[in-house]
């Protein structure tokens, strides 16, 4: 079917976003869905230069604007400097997605300290930085009579929920982005700026290819997927379109949970 041409079709028209981590996975469908959905978008990468050269090639083909800009989100100068990139690009900026994440699972007993900080700094202080610098560059932007005049999505995950075991650095990132966010939108809420989370449950991305790349191992995923499939970077990128669009205007501070009911308890699925 093709693309809806009208304006509801379009709830981004007019938005400028970057989005971090985007020439893979999570955040290269997020990129392409908020093209879509009209948003000119910056294309944050760290090392996939290639993926993000063809997904902004792939968007302006598409009539849309789009930009690739490279930088570590761990690192205060960098991630000013694709602030500054976008604002060059777009004139501006009104809308983040802080998706960038990395994993790096040993059990506790031999999880070095390294292995800690590398998860820590870019899960954690990356979206840390890019929020700051994000709600920094709204207060610049023009106001938006009745509407948000920024919003940002953080990438969380079902475990900012869910302990995971072997994973002590992941998840305490996660948790750590739930009540950053929290915190954040309380704080800028009057400024009529909006900051939420998605938390995604197994999405097939390179991330925990692991995960579902033999047969054995996604029927084993899929036992702890209520809805009996695995999520599409698809899933996600809708959800965030939608939570960045004027649609979801009256909502802050929320998770909204993309985990086909993976936090439901699914042990309890036939009465425990
Ligand atoms: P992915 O590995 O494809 O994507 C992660 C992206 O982050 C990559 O493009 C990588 O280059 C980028 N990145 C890593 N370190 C960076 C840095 N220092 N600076 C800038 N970019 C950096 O995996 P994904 O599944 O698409 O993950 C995207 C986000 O979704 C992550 O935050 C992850 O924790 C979250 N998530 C994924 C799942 C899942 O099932 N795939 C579930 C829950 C949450």
């Amino acid at each position: 079917m093709p693309d809806d041409p009208t304006p509801q079709g379009r709830p981004l028209a007019g938005r400028r976003a970057l989005v971090t981590g985007a020439s893979s996975g999570i955040g290269l469908g997020v990129a392409q869905g908020l093209a879509r959905a009209g948003a000119a978008v910056a294309v944050n990468y760290r090392s996939g230069q290639e993926a993000a050269e063809a997904l902004v090639a792939e968007i302006r083909a598409g009539g849309g604007q789009a930009v690739a800009l490279q930088g570590d989100v761990s690192k205060e100068e960098e991630v000013a400097a694709l602030f500054r990139g976008t604002a060059e690009a777009f004139g501006g900026i009104d809308l983040l997605v802080a998706n960038s994440g990395i994993q790096k699972d040993a059990p506790v007993g031999e999880m070095s300290l390294k292995d800690w900080q590398a998860v820590i700094s870019v899960n954690l202080t990356g979206q840390f930085l890019c929020c700051r610098e994000a709600i920094r560059a709204f207060r610049q932007g023009p106001e938006r009579p009745g509407k948000a005049r920024g919003a940002i999505v953080c990438m969380s995950s079902v475990h900012e929920l869910i302990p995971w075991a072997g994973h002590v650095n992941y998840a305490a990132s996660k948790g750590g982005v739930r009540m950053m966010m929290q915190s954040l939108a309380q704080e800028v809420a009057r400024e009529r700026i909006r900051v939420n989370a998605v938390a995604p449950g197994a999405i097939r991305t390179p991330i925990n290819q692991e995960a579902w790349d033999t047969e054995e191992a996604l029927e084993k995923l899929l036992r702890l997927i209520p809805y009996g499939r695995i999520g599409e970077p698809e899933d996600v990128a809708r959800a965030v379109t939608w939570l960045l669009s004027d649609e979801a205007d009256y909502i802050t501070g929320t998770t909204l949970f993309v985990d086909g009911g993976m936090s439901l308890y699914p042990e309890f699925v036939g009465n425990g």
